[in-house]
């Protein structure tokens, strides 16, 4: 359909679950794309091949998005490689979960560095090169459990939480330089973050969800579409839910 054509798109954690998905989605409506990893170098060539199968150009870089020099050189070669960067889509996430008087500091500080000081690390520096092109969109990858809370996700959910007040404020702080900053809250999504759930953990849920499946890769990279796509062009500091309703 070629909603994305002309702009270039740049997603960390492209190499697997929902953020393969976005890079795919992406390909498919024309964006040439950056994506990152950290460590599954085989499975991000590998998703470089089924994206530049579109017809776009596409490149993987190896970056630590927890880390905020490698952040800004991130950004310095994506401009450089690209031209330029119209839309920052921030994936990366994992998961250390355990109940609070387990949680050791380490994992309190691994979560928050990965799911929030990344935010940072990446929209600080893509800020300068939007603000010069006068546009882009910003997408934060957050979760229900950023709104609702979870027993066992204290570190996740208080970064998820973190990721939804930030993008607020960089809403309020830069749309006058028309640059928009929405995050998306995901709910149950198959992918290797929650292949760990047992069947009957998995049903449970299911369960509770009003359109009675678990959620797909697709359902959120369709979600970024629309909030990358001109079609959005005056929603901005907003939360999307992609929950099949778990939220209601
Ligand atoms: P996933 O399947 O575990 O994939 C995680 C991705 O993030 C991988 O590409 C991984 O790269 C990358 N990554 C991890 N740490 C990184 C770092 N320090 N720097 C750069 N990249 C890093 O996870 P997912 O389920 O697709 O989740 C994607 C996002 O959606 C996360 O922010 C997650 O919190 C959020 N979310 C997921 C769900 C769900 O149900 N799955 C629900 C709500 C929100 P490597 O392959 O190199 O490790």
């Amino acid at each position: 359909m070629g909603l994305l054509k002309g702009k270039v798109a740049l997603i960390t954690g492209g190499s697997r679950g929902i953020g393969e998905s976005i890079v795919l989605k992406y390909a498919q409506e024309g964006a040439d794309i950056a994506f990152t990893y950290v460590s599954s170098e085989e499975k991000a060539q590998a998703v470089v091949k089924k994206a530049e199968a579109f017809g776009v150009k596409v490149v993987a870089y190896k970056s630590n998005a927890a880390n905020y020099t490698e952040s800004e050189a991130l950004i310095n070669t994506v401009v450089n490689d690209f031209g330029k960067i119209d839309i920052l889509i921030n994936n990366a996430g994992i998961t250390k979960d355990t109940l609070m008087l387990r949680m050791s500091e380490e994992q309190w500080d691994q979560v928050i560095e990965i799911n929030l000081k990344s935010v940072f690390n990446l929209t600080k520096h893509v800020l300068k090169p939007m603000m010069k092109q006068k546009s882009g969109s910003i997408i934060n990858m957050s979760s229900v459990v950023g709104v609702f809370g979870n027993a066992g996700q204290a570190n996740y959910a208080a970064s998820k939480a973190g990721i939804i007040g930030f993008s607020k404020s960089i809403a309020k702080e830069v749309g006058s330089r028309n640059i928009r900053c929405n995050a998306i809250a995901p709910g149950f999504i198959e992918t290797d973050m929650t292949h760990v759930l047992t069947d009957e953990q998995k049903k449970a849920y299911t369960d509770n969800i009003p359109l009675k499946r678990l959620g797909a890769g697709d359902d959120v990279a369709n979600a970024c579409v629309y909030l990358g796509s001109d079609m959005s062009v005056y929603i901005t500091g907003q939360v999307l839910s992609v929950c099949g309703g778990l939220n209601i």
